[in-house]
């Protein structure tokens, strides 16, 4: 073990080779959904078998080593969070560790489409803050995007969500020929109603049923045709992520860009990823992962496991390897985004 090292166990801190602090965890609680999203899921996908999936109480084991080394932020995200089974019994206990003050946020990424029967519980849970994904505001063309999906739905749990007291940020993927005339129009809805927006370039994940490079936008050109709608100030919000963040002037409403393949902005990343079977990304962008779930399944103590985390960290690569233009069709890694969340 360096000195490095050591002295990171001491501080309950992470840092990885890049001198980075790794702070933020995103926990893919599922690879199951109840939508089909065309960017990110093919319609009939071949999911995890259950046997393969942490159980809650494992996800929850695990959560806690990593807070004990210092994480201060966990995302659930999946698939879609909100229809693993008793997933209300892991953000209950998560929610102990932010009334302990071990840990200082706890929120989700969904689709939405479960948040009038959780919302309620998400908010008496310590969850003050959700990222709800869509697409379009037209229900046909929502329902196109999606396959599965109901706009109604999602909007109303949007309300509900609002009603209990979590702030909402839509999180949009930009599709060329798909979305790209309405998400002006995207934009000034989400301010009108009070909720910050992020735009999302598709990223080469995972097969899919059609062709992503036909749908690619780059965000960085994009925000040239943005400035006929709205005046962009630059904003210095950061969260460590690949998203960049300006005031709209017209709205006063936040937008981020995320612009992972035209723009890459991985030298502030300070995040990794657990997925619902035990694996560890060190990157979104990168095939790179180490297991945790046999160990976990062979009497390892919290010091192995402990141990792992800090070895892992020292793994993380300094950026992702996307590319996506005609003559780079394939997936640049071969899971799908489900798999390890947004
Ligand atoms: N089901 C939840 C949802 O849709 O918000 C959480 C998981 S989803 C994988 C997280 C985010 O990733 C969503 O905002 C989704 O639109 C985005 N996403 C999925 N596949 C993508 C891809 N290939 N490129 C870019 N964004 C993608
Ligand atoms: Fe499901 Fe989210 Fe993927 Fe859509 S983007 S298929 S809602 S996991």
């Amino acid at each position: 073990m360096t000195e490095n090292i050591i002295e990171n166990y001491q501080k309950n801190n992470l840092v990885d080779p890049f001198n980075r602090n790794i702070n933020y965890l995103r926990i893919s609680v599922t690879d199951r959904c109840d939508f089909r999203c065309v960017y990110c899921m093919s319609e009939n996908m071949t999911f995890l078998p259950k046997v393969s999936l942490l159980t809650l109480e494992e996800l929850y084991r695990l959560a806690s080593l990593f807070i004990d080394c210092g994480i201060k932020k966990i995302r659930l995200t999946g698939g879609e969070p909100l229809v693993r089974k008793n997933i209300m019994w892991l953000i209950e206990q998560l929610s102990t560790k932010i009334n302990s003050n071990d840990l200082e946020e706890l929120t989700l990424t969904s689709n939405g489409s479960q948040l009038i029967k959780h919302a309620n519980d998400l908010a008496n849970n310590n969850v003050r803050r959700i990222n709800v994904s869509i697409d379009s505001l037209n229900e046909d063309l929502f329902k196109k995007i999606t396959r599965w999906g109901d706009l109604k739905k999602v909007i109303e749990g949007i309300q509900v969500a609002k009603k209990a007291g979590i702030r909402i940020k839509i999180n949009t993927v930009a599709l060329k020929g798909v979305n790209d005339e309405e998400i002006p129009n995207i934009i000034k809805w989400a301010h009108d109603n009070d909720m910050d927006i992020t735009l999302i370039e598709t990223m080469p994940m995972g097969d899919i049923d059609g062709d992503r490079t036909e749908n690619y936008l780059s965000l960085t050109e994009y925000k040239e045709t943005l400035k006929k709608y709205f005046t962009l100030r630059s904003c210095d919000y950061k969260t460590g992520g690949p998203s960049r963040y300006y005031i709209c002037e017209e709205t006063g409403g936040v937008l981020g860009l995320i612009t992972p393949l035209s723009h890459n902005f991985c030298a502030d990343c300070n995040r990794v990823r657990i997925t619902c079977s035990g694996k560890m990304y060190m990157c979104l962008g990168q095939d790179d992962s180490v297991d945790f779930n046999s160990l976990m399944r062979s009497q390892a103590t919290d010091r192995d496991i402990i141990d792992l985390i800090h070895q892992s960290i020292r793994l993380k690569p300094i950026s992702h390897d996307f590319k996506i233009d005609k003559y780079n069709t394939l997936p640049a890694v071969s899971r799908h985004m489900s798999v390890t969340g947004g």
